[in-house]
């Protein structure tokens, strides 16, 4: 399978902004694995602002746009250094690669992203996509990983999109105010009432809510990829979600035929 996992800095930081070592090293263990495995991994990975922060000591996520795109610039560098070295330690090689929204509106751009990725894939290395944060501008950036991934995604012509998030996919109220929420584990077709059980919310950090990963999924769905959220919190969960076994996660189908998955 082609997978693209997509995982959010809340997943990869903790609060302060500092790497959390314990999760991103079990992530990379187990992304290593599905490659051993043989399935084709693309990684598109938040935490630049994040650990731009953390390794800047700032106090807080910054609100302006040339500290956020220096954060951007410091932390990006941080992170694939991170990967490239614990990647390295179960023989994979990383290759970074940066958008904006108007890469995915320009053909020839679309064109030579299409085809590096298939190169990379061929080649048996393991890309990780990130937004270029330093350069975009409101105007053309795509603003959030979980659209960034979805476009990635279906452009890779992916079986199946991962969104690791802070939550456990989609209740049908909120958890946080209702303690009888319900996980919903099963969406086919993508209906559009579930947009209004979404709240906005993001974390302290990251980007994304519940309204941008139900956005990915329309994308998903509607151009034949299945995709899921998952909490980022134990990434073994990765081994049940690839192998179609149910879990505390949501995954919406993109056919009504469950069968052939
Ligand atoms: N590109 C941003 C970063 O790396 C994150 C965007 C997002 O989390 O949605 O910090």
């Amino acid at each position: 399978m082609r997978i693209v996992i997509k995982v959010g800095t809340s997943t990869l930081t903790h609060a302060t902004g500092k790497l959390n070592i314990r999760r991103v090293q079990e992530l990379c263990r187990v992304l290593s694995d599905l490659k051993n495995e043989g399935h084709e991994v693309i990684l598109v990975s938040s935490g630049a602002i994040g650990m731009g922060v953390g390794k800047l000591n700032l106090k807080e996520k910054p609100t302006d746009i040339p500290t956020k795109q220096a954060a951007a610039a410091v932390g990006q560098c941080e992170l694939m250094y991170t990967y490239d070295r614990l990647f390295a330690e179960y023989g994979h090689v990383v290759a970074q690669i940066l958008l904006t929204g108007a890469d995915f509106e320009a053909p020839d751009r679309q064109e030579n992203f299409k085809n590096t990725l298939s190169k990379l894939l061929e080649l048996g290395v393991l890309p990780v996509v990130n937004e270029n944060d330093t350069i975009a501008t409101e105007e053309i950036k795509v603003g959030d990983n979980d659209t960034l991934s979805a476009y990635v995604a279906v452009r890779a012509q992916a079986n199946l999109l991962i969104l690791l998030s802070d939550v456990d996919g989609l209740y049908d109220c909120d958890p946080r105010q209702n303690a009888n929420a319900k996980l919903l584990e099963r969406i086919h077709g993508m209906p559009e009432e579930l947009f209004s059980v979404a709240g906005n919310a993001g974390s302290a950090l990251g980007t994304g809510g519940m309204k941008t990963k139900l956005f990915a999924a329309k994308i998903c769905v509607e151009q034949g990829t299945d995709m899921v959220i998952a909490s980022g919190e134990r990434p073994q969960i990765l081994y049940d979600i690839v192998v179609g076994k149910a879990g505390r996660y949501t995954r919406f189908f993109a056919t009504a035929d469950e069968g052939n998955r």
